[in-house]
């Protein structure tokens, strides 16, 4: 199978392009100017991989869940260990991209915007590594949810921009940070957190995560001689999935799994999985793709246990990948996701984030039906300890 995208207008099939206001667009050719240039240049990958290998320690290994593989009685589950990296996800490989790309365009200064807090938290720490002056835009209600990621982020210099008009969440932080970026274009560098947004977007953030697939097909290559019969990855916006997925969409072989949010229920109202629940294309942020949205095209509220996860699309190429049938996506309840985060704690003594349990709960549920020579690869995309005040308040315990 021959896969390329995105074209050159930014489709990955029928999702993805620039749907953006006329005032941003000089903003968005600008970047793909400066990637296109960036992307073809051996020494932006070169600092890179040096900032990778000595700021964000990579790579990050592949790990034998071999407690757990027993407990479940099926196939060995393998982690890829997202969560080791500098600052406990997989986000900040991105960060470090596009803070290079800015620095390469003359930017002293970014700008992004966030939910949960995490990318605002990988943002200002990359933003203090490469001496810019860093703004996040935040909604004024995710400002009073996310305190810890705030304090972070102040700490690391970062200006938390409090948004308070229309829902106070991440939706209206985005309008206000693509407000600013087009007025302060001439200095400014908007830095998003996943696979996407209008192009380039998409394609970069892509490009930058895959170095997870890439190191992950040397490592499983040499752990075992052989790819695993199953990658699977949650999927937020999309961006760890598709930077473990890419690397092996030409490997037929590779079965590959994108798990969504599923909350409480994909037939209920309360979760976060566009594709799951086969929700209708939609315009949202710049760029096309399925979207949760009612029958006037308001998009509509979300629910997950997982901040991270807890958005109403899905990025393009995530669209397409479903379209031409190379991955599966599904949905992990809640439940399962805590279950699978319970296990993780106690048969292999590491504490997952929320939002890559729901990767291990598609392994928890679907390895004990498997042959114990197969092999499951989940990306573990970040650590949990960010977590623990939710799931200690779903247990009922007061810290
Ligand atoms: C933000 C986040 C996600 C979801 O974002 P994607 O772009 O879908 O990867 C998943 N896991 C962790 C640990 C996160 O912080």
């Amino acid at each position: 199978m021959h896969y390329s995208a995105p074209d050159p207008l930014g489709f990955f099939g029928q999702h993805g392009g620039t749907f953006a206001a006329e005032t941003l667009i000089p903003a968005l050719e600008a970047v793909s100017v400066a990637y296109r240039a960036a992307k073809n240049d051996p020494e932006f990958w070169a600092a890179f991989r040096r900032d990778l290998a000595h700021y964000v320690g990579r790579p990050s290994p592949v790990y034998h869940a071999a407690r757990l593989s027993a407990h479940l009685g099926g196939a060995q589950i393998w982690l890829k260990r997202e969560d080791l990296n500098h600052t406990g996800a997989h986000k900040v490989n991105n960060t470090i991209g596009q803070a290079l790309l800015a620095q390469r365009m003359g930017k002293k200064r970014v700008i992004a915007e966030t939910g949960a807090g995490q990318h605002g938290v990988a943002t200002a720490t990359v933003a203090a590594r490469f001496g810019m002056e860093c703004h996040v835009y935040m909604g004024a209600d995710d400002i009073q949810r996310q305190a810890p990621n705030v304090f972070r982020m102040k700490l690391l210099g970062a200006n938390v921009v409090s948004v308070a008009s229309g829902s106070r969440t991440l939706k209206d932080a985005m309008n206000e940070a693509m407000r600013e970026w087009v007025a302060r274009v001439d200095d400014t560098f908007y830095i998003i957190g996943t696979a996407a947004g209008p192009a380039p977007y998409p394609e970069m953030v892509r490009d930058f995560q895959c170095v997870i697939g890439n190191e992950a097909k040397e490592q499983m290559l040499a752990a075992i001689g052989r790819q695993p019969d199953v990658a699977v990855a949650c999927v937020g916006g999309g961006s760890n999935a598709i930077g473990l997925f890419y690397p092996y969409i030409q490997e037929q072989n590779v079965r590959l799994v994108g798990v969504e949010a599923g909350g409480r229920g994909t037939h209920t109202a309360d979760h976060a999985a566009p594709i799951s629940s086969g929700a209708p294309l939609g315009v949202l942020h710049g760029f096309r793709s399925y979207l949760m949205q009612d029958a006037h095209g308001q998009v509509l509220g979300t629910h997950s246990v997982s901040a991270g996860l807890d958005y109403p699309g899905i990025g393009p190429e995530h669209g397409h990948l479903h379209d031409i049938g190379r991955v599966e996506y599904t949905a992990a309840n809640d439940d399962a996701a805590l279950e699978a985060f319970d296990l993780l704690c106690q048969y292999e003594g590491i504490i997952p984030a929320l939002e890559s349990s729901h990767a291990l709960a598609w392994a928890v549920a679907h390895a004990p039906k498997m042959d114990k020579n197969q092999a499951v690869l989940v990306n573990l995309s970040g650590r949990g300890d960010k977590d623990i005040n939710t799931v200690a308040k779903l247990k009922g315990i007061e810290l």
